[in-house]
């Protein structure tokens, strides 16, 4: 096998020394108005002594805001005398798309989170996930990813892992998931796993717990309260964070199967039917869909194929045929 070259990204910050810094993981990426210019990643590491290492992350997608604002917040408070251990922070990971406030990066538009294990000869946003794979992720005992809906859906907040096959690591991560204290804690079953950060975590054998905390493109003040409390929570269930878990209580959700998700086929304007969060029953019709070229024409009905809550929905107005309309989760007794 090729071994591969090193990455292009420098650290300003020694994440083997002890205190708080702040400073960036600098990537070199020549352009028009900068000819030996980089982007220049905020990172923040605090550490105090041997222990556990929490790596913490927002912004995997440039448009997604409760978590850049809880680790924002965090990293200009957290003191490294409160630390045991190692807590390293990177508030915006697709740094270029959250400049841009968009999803994906206006440099090559790279989804940070279909990109991995990433490449150090690929483009900027395959460099930022090799970065990660081989220098961050290695590091790191528990990682909290921090997403929610975007531009495009938004959710009931709730923190969530995935059904592993060690089911000793799948349980570690849900009883992070349970200590992160959402409204909603979820089984997640996702679209598709090829290139995610998730992936590449939990097949390093990492305890992997992420979010869906709203959406829209916003923030919420209760979204963003939930999101800080979280991190903090699951710093203090790690032993990194001296204290007990802040406890809340949560509803536990599963999605069993491809059938959570509804997909329109046709495009339009959406008529919403259901709230997030409300019950639904199995054929019940979430959504209309209607069409605008025209008077008189009948909407086409979206039903969900399974009873549950309405877990997370199609944000903007409009939608086009493709787009995820809806996703039942199923509440777990
Ligand atoms: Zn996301």
């Amino acid at each position: 096998m090729k071994t591969l070259r090193p990455s292009p990204i420098s650290s300003t910050v020694d994440f083997d020394k002890d205190g708080v810094q702040h400073g960036f993981l600098r990537l070199p990426y020549s352009r028009d108005d900068s000819a030996w210019g980089s982007v220049m990643i905020p990172v923040c590491v605090v550490r105090n002594g041997t222990g556990p290492t929490a790596l913490l992350t927002g912004g995997n997608h440039g448009d997604e805001y409760e978590g850049p604002i809880a680790l924002y917040d965090l990293a200009r408070s957290l003191d490294a005398k409160n630390v045991s251990g190692t807590v390293i922070i990177v508030p915006a990971m697709n740094y270029p798309a959250f400049r841009a406030g968009t999803r994906t990066s206006p440099i090559d538009k790279g989804n940070m989170n279909r990109s991995f294990p990433g490449r150090p000869d690929g483009t900027v946003t395959e460099k930022i996930a090799d970065y990660f794979q081989r220098e961050l992720l290695p590091r790191a005992d528990i990682v909290l990813d921090f997403h929610s809906g975007g531009r495009t859906l938004d959710f009931v907040p709730f923190c969530a892992a995935h059904v592993l096959p060690d089911k000793q690591q799948e349980k570690k991560a849900f009883d992070a998931v349970e200590a992160f204290a959402a409204p909603y804690s979820v089984q997640m079953l996702e679209i598709d796993t090829v290139g995610m950060y998730d992936t590449a975590a939990e097949e390093m054998g990492k305890v992997f717990v992420t979010t869906e905390l709203g959406g829209g493109g916003t923030s919420r003040a209760e979204t963003v309260r939930i999101a800080k409390r979280g991190v903090l929570n699951v710093l203090r269930h790690s032993g990194i964070v001296a204290g007990a878990v802040e406890k809340q209580p949560t509803r536990w959700l599963d999605m069993p199967s491809g059938d959570c998700f509804c997909f329109a086929e046709d495009e339009g304007m959406i008529e919403p039917l259901v709230d997030l969060g409300e019950p639904m029953k199995e054929g019940q019709v979430v959504a209309r869909i209607y069409p605008v070229g025209r008077t008189g024409a009948a909407p086409a009905e979206i039903a969900t194929k399974m009873s549950g809550i309405l877990a997370a929905r199609h944000f903007p107005g409009l939608v086009k045929a493709g787009d995820c309309v809806s996703v039942t989760a199923v509440v777990v007794d």
